[in-house]
């Protein structure tokens, strides 16, 4: 059996090594000139830099923290982020700290109460959940929330507002009844030490898998199956139009000095043009006299200008996904899969665990 794998990012890398250690022939492509799609990164200056934006790899699925850690070793990085709200830098997601840190003490106090007592300790709350409550100063707060942590942050990232927004993307972000400041409660959390470029070449290092950089896919490629993790509407010449996807443009600079915030991620929802800065050192606990950041300018992508990020989550593009599945179902020897193939913001776990199961579904 060929196997021909279009796409090297995590996807396509998972992917490969299952099919090669399953003792079939792979040819894994990317147009890129580097592997690991969009988890790329790269050393400068001691510190591991990456390329796409700040990656953090947390799951509660054992068969998928099994998997990968064959390819790395861990660092127990516990992700914290930070936010820039009515001038301070609190814990994000919301939480009773933020509460504590930017209320007055008497009414921080009550609407703690009120928080536990209708969701209890350690509980999730979606925002759009908290706005709906019956009671005014637990609408006091969710409007707050809304208006000084979701709203700005949303319609830069997305240009639209969270209500117009999938809820499973402003879901992903909930206001946490905790005094917990990590930004995943994943039992799994780690960085792969030395890099997630360094972690997939691994994965990609098996006599049974040829990796060819700088190659497009084209048609006359021979193959008995296609594993395709690039965008759906590409493969079929856009017929039905194209689906659409946010971008991101970052502006990296580094400093000649060796710290420039107290953590790797602070958000900066109402301020500024950009959405967040990362600071690449915390991640690997990188010991340099410099330092590097990168701001996060979203964008729409524009195809042959950016790339791909963000598949946006509603009922048009879903039907719009759905027509080029049903080309994709008269392919029989073409899989769609990833973020861009499947259409669905997959977190990296999620990403590794759809080959997992894609895998298993192969036709033998
Ligand atoms: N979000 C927000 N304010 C924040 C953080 C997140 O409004 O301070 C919303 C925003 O719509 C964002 C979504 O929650 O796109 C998901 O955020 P997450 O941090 O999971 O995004 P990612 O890291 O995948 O870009």
């Amino acid at each position: 059996m060929k196997n021909l794998i279009v796409g090297c990012g995590i996807s396509g890398a998972a992917l490969a090594r299952m099919l090669a250690e399953s003792g079939e022939q792979v040819t894994i492509i990317d147009s890129k000139e580097h592997i690991a799609g969009n988890i790329y990164d790269y050393y400068q200056d001691g510190i591991c830099v990456h390329k796409y934006g700040t990656h953090i790899f947390h799951t509660s699925n054992k068969a998928v923290w099994d998997f990968v850690s064959r390819f790395c070793q861990w660092y127990p990085y516990q992700h914290q982020v930070r936010g820039l709200i009515d001038g301070q830098i609190v814990p994000i997601p919301f939480n009773l700290n933020t509460l504590h840190a930017l209320f007055p003490k008497s009414m921080a106090d009550k609407i703690e109460q009120k928080l536990l007592d209708n969701f209890g300790l350690n509980v999730k709350v979606p925002i759009l959940e908290l706005r709906k409550k019956d009671d005014k100063d637990l609408q006091f707060l969710a409007q707050y929330i809304y208006e000084k942590i979701f709203l700005e942050y949303t319609l830069k990232q997305w240009g639209q507002t969270p209500d117009e927004i999938d809820p499973s993307v402003s879901g992903r972000v909930p206001v946490y009844v905790s005094r917990d400041n990590r930004y995943f409660q994943d039992k799994y959390q780690g960085i792969p030490i030395g890099g997630y470029t360094a972690m997939v070449k691994k994965m990609l290092n098996h006599k049974n898998i040829t990796v060819k950089l700088k190659t497009p896919f084209n048609k006359n490629m021979k193959y008995d199956r296609l594993f395709w993790s690039g965008s759906i509407d590409e493969f079929f010449d856009y017929q039905y139009g194209e689906l659409p996807y946010r971008s991101e443009r970052f502006e990296f600079i580094s400093f000649p000095y060796s710290k420039f915030q107290d953590v790797a991620v602070v958000n900066y929802p109402c301020n500024y043009e950009f959405t967040r800065i990362g600071e690449y050192k915390y991640f690997l606990n990188d010991q340099s006299p410099k330092t590097i950041v990168s701001y996060e300018f979203p964008e729409p992508f524009e195809n042959g200008k950016n790339d791909r990020y963000y598949p946006i989550a509603n009922d048009k593009n879903a039907a719009l996904y759905q027509k080029y599945l049903k080309l994709a179902a008269k392919q029989g020897n073409v899989y769609f899969f990833g973020r861009l193939g499947d259409y669905k913001y997959y977190d990296m776990d999620k990403a590794i665990a759809r080959c997992i199961d894609l895998f298993k579904g192969i036709k033998r």
